[in-house]
């Protein structure tokens, strides 16, 4: 990296250790044309990117606030917390993994839609409906239709799961 001091192009680490636990890296480096000596750190960014809502309005990405649309959408269907507890840490750790500063919250409602597409197929259609804000009903029919073809069967497997928390409903 360029010397901060004299702006040469090229410094050289003189000595490199670990520091805070193992988080960082700190660097020692020297300036071949002035001698000045100075510090790097280098950690690796974990942080996760700021939320953009409509109108640039910027937002901390809450964990919480994305846990409370899986479960609007899940809504008495027949998924296991652990379920969702692994769909938020995918999606928490998609964002990390992106290295992206900010991102739209568009892009987080379709990160939502993917997983809770695995998850369940009428908590999927749910949280679409309201999230994509269907202009008319062929939008929305059409996504059904997309869905059917993406997903054969799983339909009827949700079907027979609702006919089993029925059947257990009536036994009590
Ligand atoms: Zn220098």
């Amino acid at each position: 990296m360029h010397c901060p001091f004299c702006q040469h192009e090229d410094t050289r680490v003189i000595d490199s250790r670990l520091a805070d636990d193992g988080t960082t890296v700190r660097r020692r480096r020297e300036c071949p044309q002035c001698g000045e000596r100075f510090n790097t750190f280098e950690t690796a960014e974990l942080k996760l990117p700021a939320i953009v809502k409509s109108g640039e309005r910027r937002e901390t990405f809450d964990e919480r606030k994305l846990r409370v649309s899986f479960e609007r959408a899940l809504q008495k269907r027949p998924v296991a917390s652990d379920a969702v507890d692994v769909a938020v840490r995918t999606i928490v750790n998609d964002l990390r993994k992106s290295g992206e500063r900010e991102v739209p919250s568009r892009q987080v409602g379709e990160l939502v839609m993917r997983e809770l597409k695995k998850l369940d197929q009428v908590a999927y259609v749910r949280f679409a409906s309201v999230y994509r804000k269907f202009e008319d009903v062929q939008a929305f029919r059409e996504e059904i239709e997309k869905l059917e073809r993406d997903l054969p069967g799983l339909e009827s497997l949700q079907l027979s799961l609702l006919g089993e928390a029925g059947a257990r409903r009536g036994k009590k």
